[in-house]
């Protein structure tokens, strides 16, 4: 990919624009190698307006880490010749206000790293300059955090952290392959959340933790599901 990183601090300005007036748009929606994390799957399968496991079926591939042991999730290519992204038009993103937060986040990367004692989160930030990507050639400045606040990447990277430690965690307690039912707990909390919402509502897996009527009925919201079973996963597996 020849792509080339530098580190930059969260108020130094870089110069990018992207638009349809570029002359490489929808380039980078190509060759896609795009991992999805769990909230990017909560948020494309409500803009789709479709339940997790029939997105999971139609737009996803899925293996196991062989790193992790634990279930990764990419994004099914519309053509194996290209790997064209299943989203791209020629008028761009048709899922753009829910697009993935690796879209959102190009051209930076984001690195955390964090505190064993404090737990505290600390964030690296690098720029990634790609050949293809004429992005640079334009006019525009911006620092790093108004980049954030212009793609509505903190609550992208606030779920991703959340993930992040359950990763780590899995990493110092359990490294290697996870056993079968752990692989399928893990994938349905991160990745299937409406099945997981029927497993929680028709089947009663979370009948042992005398939640009153309240809480769940705050577990009929995506978002406050997914959070909560990020923090139940690390009890229930670790
Ligand atoms: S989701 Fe949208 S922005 Fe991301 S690769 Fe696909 S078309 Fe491009
Ligand atoms: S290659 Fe860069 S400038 Fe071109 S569409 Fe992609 S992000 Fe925008």
């Amino acid at each position: 990919m020849n792509a080339e990183m530098t580190p930059i601090d969260m108020d130094e300005p870089f110069q990018f624009s992207c638009s349809k007036r570029v002359p490489c748009f929808n380039e980078c929606c190509r060759d896609l190698n795009q991992f999805l994390t769990p909230y990017d799957i909560l948020r494309l399968k409500t803009g789709l307006g479709m339940k997790s496991t029939d997105f999971l079926k139609e737009y996803t591939l899925q293996h196991t880490g062989p790193g992790s042991g634990l279930p990764v999730v990419t994004l099914k290519p519309a053509n194996q010749k290209d790997l064209v992204c299943p989203f791209v038009t020629d008028d761009g993103c048709r899922v753009y206000p829910d697009r993935p937060g690796s879209c959102r986040m190009y051209p930076l990367a984001r690195m955390i790293s964090r505190s064993r004692e404090t737990g505290k989160v600390t964030e690296h930030w690098a720029l990634i300059r790609e050949p293809h990507c004429q992005g640079f050639q334009q006019n525009i400045r911006m620092t790093v955090r108004e980049w954030i606040q212009t793609q509505k990447l903190l609550e992208y990277n606030e779920m991703n952290d959340r993930l992040m430690e359950i990763i780590s965690l899995k990493n110092q307690r359990k490294p290697g392959p996870l056993d079968v039912r752990s692989r399928h707990l893990f994938h349905m909390v991160c990745y299937d959340l409406d099945n997981f919402k029927s497993h929680i509502f028709e089947k009663g897996i979370l009948n042992g933790l005398n939640m009153d009527s309240n809480q769940m009925e705050s577990l009929q919201d995506d978002t406050t599901l997914l959070k909560f079973g990020l923090t139940w996963l690390k009890e229930a597996l670790f």
